[in-house]
């Protein structure tokens, strides 16, 4: 579905020598497949999602969506922020319509998705709520919206959980990874950013894991752990199959 291939990027202010963060970077992100990408603090990983969104340009390597090269912004993406960049002056609603800015619909065909999705993750009745009045758990929920809402093929999360307490992560998790077990949600992947192993394996099918400076992919596993145990009703009697 998307592929990194060969990148590098490397800043550097002029006339100083560049630094590279990410040497080499080749990975394959394929449909259905939920991917984490782990890394130490400062190796690179919100500078990958940056290049896989095409945000920002790459020295070396290109991106490929469904087999073209992305030129820009890659148009399969959509990215809930650690810190959720909202709005403050926008409403949900008013946020969650961000996200569909650029997209040629109606303004009914507009309200309409905004309203689903708003109901989707979780946030009914709040629509011409402000972010200030939302709890952190509910203000990222917003951004999980306003990302939904443009029906991206994949949905780039960098550190979603980690701005939020324990207890408000965990549900959270819990909730979207229902909603993606169940499909109720028509992304057909997830890469995932996060530091928690314990997240990682919890959400996702597969990790990567990178190193850092420059960072490399210095491990690719597969998760392979029957999802349905982490259900809310899970019926544990299957846990004997
Ligand atoms: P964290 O776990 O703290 O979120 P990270 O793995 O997401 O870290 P990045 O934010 O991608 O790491 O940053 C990787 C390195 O690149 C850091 O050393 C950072 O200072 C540097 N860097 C990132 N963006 C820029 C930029 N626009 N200009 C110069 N250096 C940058
Ligand atoms: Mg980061």
């Amino acid at each position: 579905l998307i592929k990194v291939k060969d990148i590098d990027v490397s800043f550097g202010a002029k006339g100083q020598e560049n630094t590279t963060i990410l040497e080499d970077i080749n990975l394959e992100i394929k449909i259905g497949e939920f991917l984490a990408i782990l890394g130490p603090s400062g190796s690179g990983k919100s500078t990958l999602l940056r290049i896989i969104a095409g945000l920002i340009p790459a020295s070396k390597g290109k991106v490929t969506y469904l087999g073209k090269d992305i030129q820009g912004v890659n148009p399969g993406v959509a990215m809930v922020f650690q810190s959720f960049a909202l709005f403050p002056w926008l409403t949900v609603l008013e946020n969650v319509l961000v996200g569909l800015e650029f997209k040629k619909l109606s303004k009914a065909e507009k309200y309409e998705k905004a309203l689903k999705v708003i109901d989707i993750v979780g946030l009914d009745g709040f629509e011409n709520a402000y972010p200030k009045e939302l709890s952190g758990g509910m203000r990222q929920r917003v951004g999980i919206g306003r990302a939904l809402v443009s029906d991206p093929d994949v949905l780039l999360m960098d550190e979603p959980f980690s701005a939020l307490d324990v207890l408000t992560a965990e549900n959270l998790r819990r909730d979207l990874l229902e909603l993606w077990l169940d499909k109720k949600i028509s992304t057909k992947s997830i890469i995932l950013v996060t530091h928690g192993i314990e997240e990682a394996v919890y959400m996702a099918d597969r990790a990567v894991i990178i190193s850092s400076g420059p960072a490399k992919v210095v491990e690719d596993i597969a998760i392979d752990i029957p999802r349905w145990r982490d259900k809310k009703d899970a019926d544990f009697t299957a846990l004997v199959d």
